[in-house]
């Protein structure tokens, strides 16, 4: 069995938050391990996955939380939640949630907030921010090609003359 992306990655990897933040995670896990407060996934053993229908969800407390916001790379290790070893899907616990949340609540996402209006014919318009026209240094309309790439994410690029 490969467990090895499983695995914590090396101090060496975790770029952007400080060894106090990581101390800071430790402690907080250390106490919840110590204390009554244990994650309430703790017990859970080869339970059915919702994604692939194996029954191989458990309880795993190295798992690891990772994101780029505002081109930072935050890396989060051994957080407690449950894993499939089928699969690979994982949720995390509600402590660990809150780990995260922690990390990124005042990062910001890099974007530019648009408002979504209505403009007849069953379409709707995009109003792009000054802040996006100067940055990017549009003065003129034009086209635009839109790739969707979920539910939540596009890519827009422009065809101006
Ligand atoms: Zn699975």
């Amino acid at each position: 069995m490969n467990t090895k992306k499983e695995d914590a990655p090396p101090m060496s990897d975790i770029s952007t938050i400080t060894p106090e933040m990581v101390e800071e995670t430790k402690i907080e896990i250390a106490k919840r391990r110590a204390g009554r407060h244990g994650s309430p996934l703790k017990d859970i053993v080869d339970v059915t996955c919702p994604v692939c229908g194996s029954p191989t969800v458990s309880f795993a407390d190295n798992l690891v939380f990772e994101v780029v916001l505002a081109g930072e790379r935050i890396v989060i290790p051994n957080l407690t939640g449950i894993r499939c070893s089928n699969c690979g899907d994982f949720a995390f616990d509600a402590g660990s949630s809150k780990i995260i949340d922690r990390y990124t609540r005042n990062k910001p996402s890099g974007g530019y907030e648009c408002s979504i209006s209505t403009v007849g014919a069953g379409r709707l318009g995009m109003y792009i921010p000054k802040d996006v026209l100067r940055v990017m240094e549009i003065t003129k309309k034009g086209k635009a090609i839109v790739t969707p790439l979920s539910k939540q994410k596009m890519i827009v690029e422009l065809c101006l003359e």
